[in-house]
């Protein structure tokens, strides 16, 4: 029996983890986006049970998992975990918790593994509280999709953006992604300026001319994530001094500083102290995003305080697991 499975579940990767209970992590599977919103259930669900497969290979190899005896197959192997928390990205409503809690079901199910105890959570949601240990904060993702969450002193939470990627997602990789190839078209066009996202586009998408490139958007290729992967191409334009992607990422961190501060004045933070964690591709890699969104919520809420530790997702989400099995220690 393993104590805790942590699964980050977000719109670029799902990452499991099987961790003991002193937090040490004893298997680590990883595979790709796991948000049915952008890829559908059954492509979710099949990433969802590869990475937790992979996490599960990983112990049996380090030791930590152990085949029954005289058993000689994985597929064997049925086991118990005590709690386990999914933190997933595309879990925004409560039909959203009725599709995502229903395929968690049957992965567990596949990979015969008992839950004692299932947290299932949006990535933002689990993340947070995870990160804050139930302390006044807000939490910035940007990654392929985008959302803020906050908590404050008397628990209660809030959300602002994170609204998925045809009507939402602010700021978030995808968003980012897709105004760059606008630009590439407007520039073709004489609409727009001419812009090195042209020549930086192109060949990343293996493409010769622009008008392939119109016809990948609607072609197999196209996916949601692959469109959020542009945005570290327009964070090398916006280096090369590319007045389009700076513009771009300027707009993308004042759409996430604007979520950010729907939260804080929802939460009545604006005048209080609360801790800041920023996370997800964009905001990671991305340091004009950052800063803007650093700079534009000091100037709104003076006694914020930006958070750089541990800053996967993957932390919260185990640390609201430990914080789980401690309760029941007590
Ligand atoms: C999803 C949210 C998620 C956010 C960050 C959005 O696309 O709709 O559920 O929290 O991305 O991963």
């Amino acid at each position: 029996r393993i104590p805790l499975l942590a699964v980050d579940g977000g719109g670029t990767k799902c990452l499991a983890v099987l961790v003991d209970r002193s937090g040490q992590e004893v298997g680590t599977g990883r595979s790709g986006s796991c948000n049915y919103q952008g890829i559908g259930e059954e492509a979710a669900s099949r990433e969802l049970l590869q990475a937790i497969l992979q996490a599960q290979q990983d112990a049996l190899a380090r030791g930590a998992l152990a085949l029954p005896q005289g058993h000689s197959q994985a597929e064997e192997l049925e086991w118990e975990v005590e709690c386990a928390v999914f933190g997933i990205a595309g879990l925004d409503t409560e039909h959203d918790r009725e599709v995502i809690t229903g395929f968690v079901h049957h992965v567990l199910a596949q990979l015969r593994i008992r839950v004692r105890h299932l947290i299932i959570e949006n990535d933002g949601f689990a993340a947070l509280l995870g990160a804050t240990g139930g302390k006044p904060g807000i939490l910035v993702i940007a990654g392929t999709g985008s959302i803020a969450f906050g908590v404050n002193e008397a628990q209660e939470t809030a959300r602002a953006g994170g609204w998925g990627h045809r009507v939402g997602d602010e700021g978030s990789g995808y968003w980012i992604g897709k105004r760059a190839i606008t630009a590439v078209l407007k520039a073709a066009d004489s609409r727009g300026e001419p812009t090195v996202l042209t020549d930086l586009l192109l060949p990343y998408l293996g493409l010769a001319r622009v008008d392939e490139l119109f016809n990948w958007t609607y072609g197999p290729l196209y996916s949601v994530d692959k469109v959020g992967e542009l945005s570290v191409l327009v964070s090398e334009a916006a280096d090369r001094g590319d007045a389009v992607a700076t513009e771009i990422l300027q707009a993308a961190g004042e759409e996430l500083f604007f979520a950010a501060r729907a939260v804080i004045d929802r939460l009545g933070l604006k005048n209080k102290p609360f801790r800041m964690i920023l996370q997800g591709g964009v905001l990671q890699n991305d340091g004009r995003v950052r800063a803007i969104v650093e700079q534009r919520v000091r100037g709104f809420a003076a006694q914020v305080v930006s958070e750089n530790a541990q800053n996967d997702p993957i932390y919260g989400v185990i640390a609201k697991g430990l914080a789980y099995l401690e309760s029941q220690a007590d």
